[in-house]
């Protein structure tokens, strides 16, 4: 197994192994930079790349490192994040002189994380939300619309998605205030307007878009996965009682948009190959544009934790895997540019909600407390249907490998009183 000259522990998220993409700016000041994650440190590239030890093939531009966003270097494609990862590889495993030796290039390069504020990652020019899980759409069809009515008739034959909002998508820790809009409860006459009171968060993974395409020219399934850069964790927030009445004909607006959290690293989708897995079957088989030629998804374990202002610790209240996805990523890419639309360096597309078969397994608060028929017990003998003022959240992912780890580090985000 490869080790690094760095110390990381087996249940560390950030192996050599994975060494995962962020953009960060030290606390003691300086400009925002890239760097990949290692154990509990970050190897700044900027500074690696200073120093003539990032030369590959493909990687033309000086100084892609010392930007503020990973958009120039997702836009090089696969085979020049192939040949950098390779080389990051080889320069932090422990068998490799060159800067496990250089103790002054070490001090300049390896900073420890909590030293860091991590920002985020790419400058999103568009941002995708798809609903891929078979299990979330029927949950929330049966919800909505009875047994029999759970899945629309155009479900099982393409991957639906809606347009979602970039400018409102934020990093890991940044604080949500509640979000105000009209609802119309259950037996009014009329909307009312008002803070949410159906406040949900929705566990889902998202990816961000390579070269991308040219308008007009769509990326077919068999070449989809070679525009993904890589993976990050998202909650896309949910206000259910401003959705449910806004969302016909057109789907959600407000009730999503007000914001969309998303987790700091990105692992590259080449740390994620030893983890591949077919995933369900599909049938009706899709149309030949959605055709699947191998295995398509990846074991990635998935876990929501919730913290309220009067617990001491935090409490589990999912757990899921990304494979059960019914539609798969390249799929999913496929079928948004199959009409034209082109995709561009640092677009984020995201799965929608993850949910099992399981009770643990729904990956969102309407799903898991049924509407709010079915309350989440806390330890501290609390119960949740909906988010509160002061409830943080946490996603946590990761793929276990024998002795290692490629994980998504953590994801989270606090809901704070609506702003009057
Ligand atoms: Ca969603």
């Amino acid at each position: 197994m490869m080790k690094s000259f760095i110390h990381v522990e087996p249940e560390s998220h950030f192996s050599i192994q994975n060494l995962p993409y962020g953009v960060f700016r030290p606390v003691k000041g300086g400009k925002p930079r890239i760097g990949v994650a290692i154990g509990e440190y970050i190897l700044d590239l900027s500074v690696i790349e200073g120093a003539g030890l990032l030369k590959v093939t493909g990687l033309i531009q000086d100084g892609i490192f010392a930007q503020p966003t990973l958009n120039a270097f997702m836009a090089l494609g696969k085979d020049v994040w192939s040949k950098v990862r390779g080389r990051i590889q080889q320069l932090l495993s422990e068998e490799e002189a060159t800067l496990r030796d250089h103790l002054a290039l070490r001090d300049a390069a390896i900073l420890k994380m909590s030293d860091v504020e991590l920002l985020l990652p790419a400058q999103i020019g568009d941002y995708t939300d798809f609903y891929a899980s078979k299990e979330h759409a029927t949950n929330v069809g049966t919800m909505f619309r009875g047994k029999e009515n759970a899945l629309m008739s155009n479900w099982t034959h393409l991957p639906v998605g809606y347009h979602g909002r970039s400018s409102s998508v934020v990093i890991s820790g940044t604080d949500i205030h509640r979000p105000k809009g009209q609802m119309k409860p259950k037996d009014a006459d009329a909307p009312i307007f008002g803070p949410s009171k159906q406040l949900d968060i929705e566990l889902e993974m998202g990816w961000f878009i390579g070269p991308g395409n040219e308008q007009g020219k769509p990326i077919a399934a068999a070449h989809a996965e070679e525009q993904i850069f890589g993976l990050v964790l998202v909650n896309d927030w949910s206000a259910r009682d401003i959705q449910a009445w806004e969302y016909q004909p057109l789907g959600p607006f407000l009730s999503k948009s007000f914001a969309t959290s998303i987790s700091p690293w990105v692992v590259p989708l080449e740390a994620l190959e030893p983890f591949r897995v077919d995933g369900p079957n599909q049938d009706p088989t899709p149309l030949p544009y959605l055709h699947k030629n191998k295995a398509s998804t990846f074991d990635i374990h998935l876990e929501v934790h919730l913290k309220g202002k009067d617990m001491e610790q935090s409490q589990k209240i999912i757990s899921t895997n990304f494979s059960y996805l019914y539609w798969s990523m390249a799929q999913q890419i496929s079928h948004h540019t199959v009409a034209g639309c082109n995709l561009r360096p640092g677009d984020l597309l995201a799965s929608g909600t993850i949910s099992g078969s399981k009770k643990e397994e729904r990956g969102c608060l309407l799903e898991l407390t049924w509407r709010g028929s079915e309350p989440i017990k806390l330890t501290n003998g609390e119960q949740r249907v909906w988010l509160e003022d002061e409830d943080e959240i946490t996603m946590t992912g990761w793929c276990q490998g024998d002795g290692y780890r490629v994980g998504f580090g953590e994801l989270t985000g606090r809901i704070l009183p609506v702003i009057d």
